[in-house]
C-alpha cells in the first residue's frame, strides 16, 4: 500500500480525528496513487496515523479509519450497518409514517465521499469522491446484506458529483435491481404525507430529506394562513401546510421539472381542492412583484448559494436581499421560515445576513425557532465542516 507521510506539526488535525488531510500537509508519497487508492498516513516521525482515500486536490485524503479494519472485507457492511443502525434508534427504520432517511451521510458516517438516501427499498447511492466511487459495488453488496430481502434496489447517482479525473467516467444507473422491481410512480411516505420521487431525473438523488422535520414545523403554524413556498422544489413544505389546513398555497420554483412533480404530489395527496398554485418562475423576481400583505407565511430555501468560500460575500449579499424581501413582504404578525443550506455559510454569518435585512426593512422581527439538519444527516464531532443546514423562524409585526 502507497505510503503518505504528514509535515511535521501538521499531524494535529487527523490527531483530533478530523477526517481530511490536505494537500499542503503531506511531506512525502511513497509511490505514486491512482485517484480513489485506499492510502496509509503516516506523522512525520514515522509512526501510523490512518488509511484514507487519495485524491488529487486540495482535499488530497478522506479518512477512513485509523484502524486496520479498513483492510477487512466486512468493513463496508459494518460501516453501513452502523449507519442503519442509528437511524434505527431515531425511529426511522421501520417507522409506519416516514418510510425514508438519509442512510450515509458522509464524513457524519465516518464514510467521506458517501451519501446513501434510502427511498421505501430504494438506495440511492451518490460518491463524492473518486474512492467511494471505485467502492460502489462493495457498498451496493454491503447494502444487501444490511437491508436482506427488503431491498428492491440500488441506484448508482454519482455522474453529477464524482470528480471526472482518473479516467471515471461514471455513467448512472441500477447496480441491483430485485426481479420484477419497477421504478415508475415510485412514492414514498414522509410523516404520513406522500411525495413520488424520481431519483433518475430529479435534484440531488430525488428528493431533498433533509427538511423532513421543518415542514413538520411549517404544518404546525399553516392552518387558516396564506401561504408562499419559495423555491419549493416538489412541493415538500407545500404538501404539509395544505395539510394543516392552509387556505392558500402558491408553490414557486424555477425549474418546469419540479413544478410538474409538484402538480404530482398533489394530486397523489388529494389536494386538487382549489387552495393550491403552482408558479413556474424565478423565486426572487416573483417576490419582488407580490404585493405587501398578501400572506401570512412565507418560507424561502433556496439552493445553497455559496457552492465554496470564495462565493461567500456574493451569497451573503443574496440572502440579505432575499430575506429583505421577503420580510418586508409578509403580511403583519406574519412567519417568514428562511434557510440556507450552504455549508460555506456559518449559522453566524447566515443570522447577520437576516439581521442587517431585517434592519433593512425596519419592521419589528422577532425569532422565534432555530432550524437544523435532523439527525439522519448526522454531524461527526470531529468534523464540524458537516453541519450545513440552518434556519430561523422569524415572527414580523
Ligand atoms: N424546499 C424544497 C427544496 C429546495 S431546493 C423542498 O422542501 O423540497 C432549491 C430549489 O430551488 C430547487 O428546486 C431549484 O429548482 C430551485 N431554484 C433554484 N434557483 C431558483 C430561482 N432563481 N428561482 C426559483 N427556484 C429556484
Amino acid at each position: 500500500m502507497i505510503k503518505v507521510f504528514l509535515k511535521k506539526g501538521r499531524e494535529e488535525s487527523l490527531m483530533r480525528f478530523h477526517p481530511w488531510v490536505f494537500s499542503g500537509a503531506i511531506a512525502e508519497i511513497k509511490g505514486s496513487p491512482s485517484e480513489g487508492d485506499v492510502v496509509a498516513v503516516y506523522a512525520s516521525d514515522g509512526s501510523f496515523m490512518a488509511f484514507g482515500h487519495y485524491q488529487i486536490g486540495t482535499i488530497a485524503i478522506r479518512i477512513l479509519s485509523y484502524e486496520e479494519d479498513v483492510l477487512m472485507p466486512d468493513f463496508w457492511e459494518r460501516r453501513i450497518r452502523a449507519a442503519y443502525l442509528m437511524r434505527e434508534k431515531v425511529g426511522l427504520v421501520g417507522n409506519p409514517e416516514t418510510d425514508c432517511y438519509r442512510l450515509v451521510h458522509g464524513e457524519g458516517d465516518l464514510l467521506p465521499g458517501l451519501v446513501v438516501d434510502y427511498y421505501g427499498g430504494v438506495c440511492v447511492l451518490q460518491a463524492h469522491s473518486a474512492g467511494m466511487f471505485r467502492a460502489r459495488l462493495r457498498i451496493a453488496e454491503a447494502l444487501r446484506k444490511v437491508y436482506g430481502d427488503s431491498l428492491l434496489a440500488v441506484y448508482d447517482k454519482s455522474s453529477a458529483t464524482v470528480p471526472f479525473k482518473a479516467g471515471l467516467e461514471p455513467v448512472d444507473g441500477y447496480l441491483y435491481i430485485r426481479d420484477g422491481f419497477s421504478d415508475k410512480g415510485f412514492s414514498v411516505l414522509e410523516n404520513g404525507h406522500k411525495f413520488y420521487v424520481n431519483w433518475k431525473e430529479g435534484q440531488k438523488t430525488g428528493f431533498f430529506l433533509d427538511q423532513r422535520e421543518n415542514r413538520a414545523l411549517v404544518g404546525r403554524y399553516a392552518s387558516g394562513k396564506n401561504v408562499l413556498n419559495l423555491f419549493c422544489y416538489t412541493g415538500g413544505f407545500s404538501i404539509y401546510a395544505l395539510a394543516a389546513g392552509a387556505e392558500k398555497v402558491v408553490s414557486v420554483d424555477s425549474s418546469r421539472r419540479a413544478v410538474s412533480s409538484l402538480g404530482d404530489n398533489i394530486s397523489l395527496n388529494g389536494f386538487n381542492d382549489g387552495r393550491h398554485i403552482s408558479v413556474c418562475a424565478d423565486a426572487m423576481d416573483y417576490l419582488k412583484k407580490i404585493p405587501e400583505n398578501e400572506y401570512d407565511l412565507i418560507v424561502v430555501d433556496p439552493p445553497a448559494f455559496a457552492k465554496h468560500r470564495g462565493a461567500l460575500r456574493n451569497a451573503l449579499r443574496a440572502y440579505q436581499r432575499l430575506n429583505a424581501d421577503a420580510i418586508s413582504k409578509v403580511a403583519q404578525g406574519g412567519l417568514v421560515f428562511t434557510f440556507s443550506c450552504s455549508q460555506a455559510v456559518s449559522r453566524e454569518a447566515f443570522a447577520l445576513a437576516v439581521f442587517s435585512a431585517a434592519a433593512e426593512t425596519g419592521r419589528a422581527v422577532r425569532i422565534l425557532d432555530r432550524m437544523n439538519q435532523p439527525s439522519d444527516h448526522a454531524v461527526n464531532i470531529y468534523h464540524p465542516e458537516g453541519e450545513y443546514l440552518k434556519g430561523l423562524l422569524l415572527y414580523v409585526e
